[in-house]
Parts: structure tokens; C-alpha cells; sequence
């Protein structure tokens, strides 16, 4: 049996959605892009969502918007994807990396705080597998400090903190579409802010500086360049994909959690016997099914846990290579011991597949391997 780490959901309506997009004239924010907008505008009132083709590019856009100048610093998680560090650097200011928190790998409320200085502009909380960070303790430190907080919710779509859902509730957020997430269209993103002046800011950066969706919401007769942009509206096409993966979007949630559950009961015996930690999910947090991980007590155990799967044809993932030990990393200045629980998550954490392509006896399989192996290894 093979079971692979990633499978794309294929909603009903997508085929025919693609034909009517392919007989249109793919105007840019067009039928399908109108649809998803109003999609989202009901999903998260109030949050002014501009769809790009890119997380990365959506993170840009929240950069932007910082008017970051020579070295503002903006603090973010090592254990993380290079996209948000990217964009900081693209727009003018310098990545200070923090430590994640052990349980959920989540950024350090308690680290964030102790790198704060006079340069420091924003703070960057990545939703890690979907689980919420501890948002009310990020938006008091934010609020004291006088900065910005922005959820780098690329993993989070359709994960809440209590009833709110992830990339709202700070003044922006994005999400990702990537095709390794729950929904997808292939490369897409999504830039969420709350705050008026910053989607008009946004907006004109995705429009080529200009305030051209004033013109197209028939608001202005033409539209004039406002700001430097650039070109990061998501294509018709893709919209048209993406407007598919929504209307699945319950469906899709629904069934992730449905794993993620089943995970949890049947690896049971392992954190019993002490040989791995199961995911932790605060109350506060209700996950989205994106990613479903253990944490082994050492590397090696981890390791040779991951090739034995890999032999049994179950792909088993490790995470992100923390920025901070990477050569881009180095180059900033950090050194590998500077943030230890990063480093520690690289080296012992281990993902299991979860999508909906799995079904539960592929799920118990999975488990009945995994704590077989890990008993061996221990
Ligand atoms: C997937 C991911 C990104 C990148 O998203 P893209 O849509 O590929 O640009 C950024 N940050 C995190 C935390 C991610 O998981």
C-alpha cells in the first residue's frame, strides 16, 4: 500500500466552473473573482479581501503597508517558511527571528517580547498547522508596544481562535492556496485587514500602484497611479478553480478534523509510553486539519521512525529547516543555539498525510505502523 503526504480535494463544480471561465475573456477580477470576493466578504465580514497569487505575495503587501524604512526591525518565528522574512526584507526592514513555544510550535509570546526595541515596527504570528497562536496574549504585548501584529495565516484557512476565524483578528493576515494546503488553485493567496487605509494601500499595490478597483467598482471614470505597486491580483482562471475549493470548503475542514481526531485517539499508547508527544491544541484553537505531527524525544529516534515509514510506502514529512540556522540565516548573524526549541522542532518533529483522499483504515494502518516502529526504536 502507498499512502502520499498530499492530495488535492476535487470539488464537483470545478470542471464546469474552468469551461465557463475558459469562454469568458479572462478579464482581471472578473465574474469568478467577483464571486470568491463575495464568498469571503460573508465568511469574514468586515475584512476586505483582496486575492493575490501568492501568500508570499499577499505578506508583501502586509509589509507594505508597514512603510517599513532603512533597518525597522519586525519580529517573527525561525520555525517558519522564508515567505514573511522575504517580504520584510523586500520592502526595507529587518527579520529579527524569535523562538516558538514546545507544545505548539507556535511563536514565544515571552520570546517576541524580550527581542522588542526602539526599531521594532510589527510582529509576524504564523498559524502553525492550523492551531491558533495565543492571539489575546499577542494583542496585548502588540497594543502595549505600540505595534503591528499581523497573522501569517497561510495554513489557517478555516481554523478559528474561539469563534473567530484565523487572519481577522489581527489589523492584517493572509492565507495561502498553495497546493499544499486544504484548499487550493494550484499558487493563490489572500491579503484580510480590518483597517481602511491599508486595503486602499493594499489595493493599490496589487493594481499596479494605481486605484484602479475604485474604477472597477464604478466608484471613479479612471483610475490614476496613487503609490509604487506592483502586479498581484490572482488570474481568472485561477479564481475560477479557487471559487470551486470554497463551496468545498466545510466538506474539506470537516474531514481533516475527522483524521486529526482519529490520529489523536490511536497514537494514544505512544505519549503514554513517553516515546513521542501528540499535537497539542489549546482550548482556545480549533484547527483546521492541516497538518497532523508527533514530536519523538530524540532526532535519531525520528529519523529511522521516518525512513521505516518511508519503507512501508507511507511518506512521513520533517518541517521547515528554521531560518535562523539556514545559510540566508548565518548570513544575518544568527548562530545554530541562538533559538533552541527551533532547532529542537527541526530535529524531532515528524508529519503524518492527512487529506481527504485517506480513509480510516488507511488512518488506523498509519498508526498501527507508526507505534509498531516506534515501540522497535525506542
Ligand atoms: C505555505 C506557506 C507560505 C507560502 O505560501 P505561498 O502561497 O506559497 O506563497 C508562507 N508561510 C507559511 C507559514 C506557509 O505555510
Amino acid at each position: 500500500m502507498e499512502v502520499s503526504f498530499y492530495q488535492r480535494h476535487h470539488p464537483k463544480s470545478e470542471s464546469a466552473y474552468m469551461e465557463s471561465c475558459l469562454s469568458s475573456d479572462l478579464k482581471t477580477d472578473g465574474f469568478f473573482m467577483k464571486r470568491l470576493t463575495d464568498v469571503c466578504a460573508s465568511l469574514y465580514p468586515g475584512s476586505n479581501p483582496l486575492f493575490t497569487p501568492s501568500c508570499t505575495l499577499a505578506l508583501e503587501m502586509a509589509m507594505d503597508c508597514l512603510d517599513l524604512h532603512n533597518g525597522d526591525e519586525v519580529i517573527l518565528p525561525s520555525f517558519n517558511f522564508p515567505s514573511a522574512a522575504n517580504a520584510i526584507i523586500r520592502q526595507g526592514g529587518t527579520p529579527v527571528l524569535c523562538d516558538i513555544s514546545p507544545d505548539t510550535q507556535n511563536i514565544s509570546v515571552l520570546d517576541a517580547e524580550n527581542r522588542i526595541t526602539a526599531r521594532t515596527k510589527a510582529i509576524v504570528a504564523v498559524h502553525y498547522a492550523g492551531v491558533a497562536c495565543p492571539m489575546e496574549a499577542l494583542m496585548h504585548l502588540s497594543g502595549q508596544a505600540g505595534l503591528c501584529l499581523i497573522e501569517d495565516a497561510a495554513q489557517a484557512m478555516g481554523a478559528y481562535y474561539r469563534e473567530i476565524p484565523l487572519g481577522t483578528i489581527a489589523e492584517m493576515g493572509t492565507i495561502s492556496f498553495h497546493h499544499t494546503k486544504n484548499l487550493t488553485c494550484g499558487e493563490g493567496g489572500l491579503f484580510l485587514t480590518y483597517r481602511d487605509d491599508y486595503a486602499f494601500r493594499a489595493s493599490c499595490y496589487r493594481l499596479h500602484g494605481t486605484d484602479r478597483t475604485a474604477y472597477i467598482n464604478g466608484e471613479i471614470d479612471r483610475y490614476t497611479w496613487q503609490m509604487p505597486g506592483s502586479c498581484t491580483a490572482l488570474s481568472e482562471p485561477c479564481a475560477a478553480v479557487l471559487a470551486s475549493q470554497f463551496e468545498a470548503l466545510e466538506e474539506i475542514t470537516a474531514r481533516r478534523r475527522d483524521i486529526l481526531s482519529r490520529y489523536q485517539e490511536r497514537l494514544e499508547p505512544l505519549e503514554r509510553r513517553g516515546i513521542a508527544m501528540r499535537m497539542k491544541i489549546p482550548d482556545y484553537a480549533r484547527t483546521n486539519g492541516h497538518i497532523y505531527y508527533l514530536r519523538y524525544e530524540n532526532p535519531r529516534q525520528c529519523e529511522m521512525v521516518r525512513e521505516h515509514l518511508t519503507c512501508h510506502g507511507i511518506e512521513a514529512k520533517t518541517h521547515y529547516v528554521p531560518l535562523h540556522i539556514s545559510p540566508m540565516g548565518q548570513k544575518l548573524g544568527y548562530h545554530k543555539n541562538d533559538l533552541r526549541q527551533s532547532l529542537a522542532c527541526y530535529e524531532t518533529l515528524l508529519r503524518l498525510p492527512i487529506h481527504t483522499g485517506l480513509s480510516d483504515s488507511d488512518v488506523d494502518w498509519i498508526c498501527e505502523q507508526t507505534i509498531a516502529i516506534s515501540n522497535n526504536e525506542k
